[in-house]
């Protein structure tokens, strides 16, 4: 029977923690783990954000990158038997720079076994600004600028409507990441409006994402926040996964040694 994490983070993550790879490796595998994608975070642009120098801290440089690859082409031929690795990319979707994304996608699509499309960032006026970074950007960059908690999750979900309209078919990402992310800070910027809980609210993007033919990240990571402290995707949301049979991988979104496998029983509980 196939175990995967279809996402996870390593040693070259800029914000995660230096905890060896291999050691991260090697616990999947002790726990049972039969495939393992390596999904670190691609470089992003700085002339798209509201802090340039935030990029460095967000994602690869396009040095690291190229390094990253080679060493991933090291680990498949050390685990080759013993666990399947896919060399993969987090890749940002930006509003503000859809072409950065599809340049980016092309100019590695020769390394990448697959790639997963995340949104990590809203625009607030022609810049762009981290939508899950802490409570207190939320609430000074986002919720002031949108207006309320309410517009800011409006934000988010139109900003994947914009992602689901791309034309990635040159090579498509083959899951969206941790949908729903921006309930991140939910407990203490809970939004008033009700429909973010109903499953009506959910019906049509999910609709355009079975007509993609995109799975789905599911995504782990919430559970791990007291911020959030559930997973990112919904019993809202995972009723029209069921409905519309839309693929669904298991992601630990583990960003040290420690959070390899979190929740893995509970993801199974939910499908
Ligand atoms: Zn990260
Ligand atoms: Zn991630």
């Amino acid at each position: 029977m196939i175990k995967w994490d279809g996402h996870t983070h390593t040693e070259f993550c800029p914000h995660g923690s230096l905890d060896r790879t291999v050691d991260r490796i090697e616990k999947a595998i002790q726990l049972g783990f039969t495939h393992y994608s390596l999904t670190e975070h691609a470089p992003l642009p700085e002339e798209s954000l509201a802090d340039p120098q935030f990029k460095d801290e967000c994602g690869m440089t396009f040095e690291r990158t190229i390094e990253y690859f080679s060493f991933i082409k090291e680990l498949k031929r050390i685990y080759s038997n013993k666990i399947t690795l896919f060399a993969a990319l987090e890749i940002d979707f930006l509003s503000n720079n859809h072409a950065f994304t599809k340049d980016l996608v092309k100019r590695f699509q020769n390394d990448l076994d697959e790639w997963i499309i995340s949104i990590h960032f809203l625009a607030v006026n022609t810049k762009l600004i981290c939508l899950d970074y802490s409570p207190q950007s939320f609430q000074e960059q986002l919720i002031n600028f949108y207006g309320s908690v309410d517009e800011v999750h409006f934000a988010y979900w139109a900003c994947l409507e914009q992602l689901l309209d791309q034309d990635f078919s040159f090579f498509p990402p083959h899951r969206i990441a941790h949908l729903g992310i921006i309930r991140k800070f939910i407990v203490e910027f809970p939004p008033i409006n009700n429909i973010f809980e109903t499953s009506e609210f959910y019906q049509p993007i999910m609709e355009k994402i079975k007509s993609k033919g995109y799975a789905l990240d599911l995504n782990m990571a919430g559970l791990a926040q007291p911020t959030c402290g559930d997973a990112y995707l919904t019993n809202a949301m995972l009723y029209w996964c069921k409905k519309y049979k839309i693929e669904l991988v298991y992601g630990s979104d583990a960003h040290k040694l420690d959070s390899i496998g979190q929740y893995f029983d509970r993801a199974h509980s939910l499908i």
